[in-house]
C-alpha cells in the first residue's frame, strides 16, 4: 500500500504540517533597523557568538555601511577572507556567470572546472596537487588525514600509532579534531572525549620539536601557523619556521602550515612562510580563496603524499564545485593582478609606524606582519578592549578583540593610504577620549 503524504494522516503530523509548510498565523516583520535586527539574531539564532553591536548591510572595497546608512572602516575584513575586498566586481561577474551555467555536479562526475582550477593554484603555489574543500576546518582536518595515512603508507608507522603534533593556543575551526588539537579552554572545554594521538607543544619553541621527535619515531606531522591569528597575533622569532623545516626533514615528519588566514597576500607575502622561503610539505588555505564570496578551502601537497589517498576514501560534496572553482581562480588572478600582495605589505609598514608613533599609555605593543596586525591595549578602571572597540564603532572602524585585550586591525588589502590615514586619526580620536 502507498504510505500517506503525512498531512492527511489524522492526528500525528497535521500540527507540524501546519507549522512548518502553512505556518497560516505568522506574520515575519521587515524592520530593518539596528535595534530589531539584533534582537532577531538574539532571539532566533544560537548563542554561539557574541558579535559587535552593528548591522551591515553593504560592503565595498575596504568600506561597509550598517542599516541606518553610517559607514565603516573594516578593520577584521570578515577575518581575512575578505582580502580582495568586500563584493569585488570581477568575482561576482565570473560568479553569477557560472551559477548560470553549472553550480554543482559532486565529485560523482568531472566537471568543467574542476581541472583547470586545479592546474591554475597548483602552478601558483609550486605543488603536483589539490584536494579541494570548502571550509578552513575541513581542510585542516582533510590535511591531517593525509598526514596520518601517510605515516601509515609511507613512513611505516603501525597502523594507528600515528601522532601529529601542533603548537599551543593554535587555532584551526571548531570541528571535534580542531578542538582536540586546541589548547584553548573555552575552545574544548565540556565537548570531549578528544581525538587521541594529539600532542601540542609550545609556539615558537623548536628546541621543544626537536627534543619530541628525537624520542618519537610515531610522529606523522607537525602542523604550524606561521604567525597565529586566533592566538593572538603572535608573530614567531625569525627563523623558526626555517628551523622547523629542517628538523621535520631530519626526522621524516611531515610540516604542515596551515595559511588559512596568514596566506593569499595577508602577510605582505603572498604566503606567510615565503618570508622564510619555506614550502611546507602540505599547505592549507582558505578564507580568501575566494575573496569572500563562497565557502572555499584547499589542500596542496606533492604526489607522494597526496596520493596515499584512494577513491571512495575522503571527499565532500560542495569540494571542487565547479562554481566554487571559478570563483577561487578569479579570486586568486585578483590577488596578482592588482598587487594585493605588494599593497599589503606597504600598507601594513605604514599603519605599524603611524601607530607606533601614538603615545598613549593605552597601548602597550604594536605588532604583525603586512595587513595581519593588532595592538594590545592596556586595560584599566577606564574600560576594556571591548569598550575601546565599541568606541572606535562609534567613530567609523570596526574591529573586536581576538583574546582578551589583543585588538585586531586587518583590513582587506586594497585598502588605500588615505584610508589607513583616516583609521589612525580614528584611533587617535578614540585613545584621547578615554584618557
Ligand atoms: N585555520 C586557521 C589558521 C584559521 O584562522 C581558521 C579560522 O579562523 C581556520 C583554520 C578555520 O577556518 P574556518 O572558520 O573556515 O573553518
Amino acid at each position: 500500500m502507498l504510505a500517506l503524504w503525512p498531512s492527511s494522516q489524522a492526528g500525528r503530523f497535521d500540527s507540524l504540517y501546519e507549522l512548518r509548510i502553512k505556518n497560516p498565523q505568522k506574520r515575519y516583520t521587515t524592520e530593518q533597523s539596528s535595534t530589531s535586527l539584533i534582537k532577531k539574531e538574539k532571539q532566533f539564532v544560537a548563542h554561539n557568538y557574541e558579535s559587535l553591536p552593528v548591522v551591515l548591510s553593504r560592503g565595498k572595497k575596504a568600506t561597509v555601511w550598517d542599516v541606518e546608512g553610517k559607514k565603516y572602516l573594516d578593520f577584521i575584513a570578515g577575518y581575512s577572507a575578505l582580502n580582495q575586498g568586500h563584493c569585488h566586481p570581477r568575482i561576482i561577474r565570473n560568479l553569477k556567470d557560472q551559477a548560470k551555467t553549472l553550480s554543482l555536479c559532486s565529485r560523482a562526475f568531472y566537471n568543467s572546472s574542476l581541472g583547470e582550477y586545479s592546474e591554475y593554484i597548483t602552478d601558483y603555489f609550486g605543488f603536483d596537487r589539490a584536494l579541494p574543500m570548502n571550509t578552513g576546518v575541513e581542510a585542516c582536518e582533510t590535511a591531517i588525514k593525509l598526514a596520518r595515512r601517510w605515516g601509515y603508507d609511507v613512513k611505516g608507522i603501525k597502523k594507528y600509532d600515528a601522532k601529529v603534533v601542533f603548537a599551543q593556543r593554535n587555532f584551526c575551526g571548531r570541528s571535534i579534531a580542531a578542538i582536540s588539537a586546541s589548547t584553548d579552554f573555552e575552545a574544548y572545554n565540556g565537548f570531549g572525549p578528544f581525538v587521541p594521538g594529539f600532542i601540542k607543544i609550545p609556539y615558537d619553541n623548536a628546541e621543544k620539536l626537536q627534543e619530541l621527535l628525537e624520542k618519537d619515531p610515531n610522529i606523522c606531522a607537525f602542523m604550524v601557523e606561521p604567525i597565529q591569528g586566533e592566538g593572538g597575533v603572535v608573530v614567531p622569532q625569525e627563523g623558526y619556521l626555517k628551523k622547523v623545516q629542517g628538523l621535520c626533514k631530519k626526522h621524516n615528519v611531515l610540516l604542515i602550515v596551515d595559511e588559512v588566514q596568514t596566506g593569499l597576500g595577508r602577510t605582505g607575502r603572498l604566503l606567510c612562510s615565503d618570508y622564510e622561503n619555506v614550502k611546507p610539505d602540505i599547505l592549507i588555505l582558505g578564507k580568501s580563496l575566494s575573496g569572500g564570496l563562497y565557502p572555499v578551502s584547499c589542500v596542496l601537497a606533492s604526489n607522494e603524499v597526496m596520493l596515499v589517498i584512494r577513491p571512495g576514501q575522503h571527499g565532500s560534496t560542495y569540494g571542487g564545485n565547479p562554481l566554487a572553482c571559478r570563483v577561487a581562480k578569479t579570486a586568486l588572478e585578483v590577488i596578482k593582478e592588482e598587487n594585493l600582495v605588494e599593497n599589503s605589505y606597504n600598507m601594513g609598514m605604514l599603519l605599524r609606524k603611524k601607530l607606533k608613533r601614538i603615545n598613549s599609555r593605552l597601548i602597550s605593543e604594536v605588532r604583525g606582519k603586512g595587513l595581519m596586525n593588532a595592538l594590545v591595549y592596556n586595560e584599566g578602571e577606564w574600560g576594556t578592549a571591548w569598550d575601546f572597540c565599541l568606541r572606535l564603532r562609534d567613530n567609523g572602524l570596526l574591529t573586536r578583540p581576538t583574546r582578551d585585550n589583543i585588538v585586531r586591525l586587518a583590513p582587506p588589502l586594497c585598502i588605500k593610504k588615505k584610508q589607513i590615514d583616516e583609521a589612525i586619526s580614528i584611533i587617535r580620536k578614540t585613545l584621547k577620549s578615554f584618557e
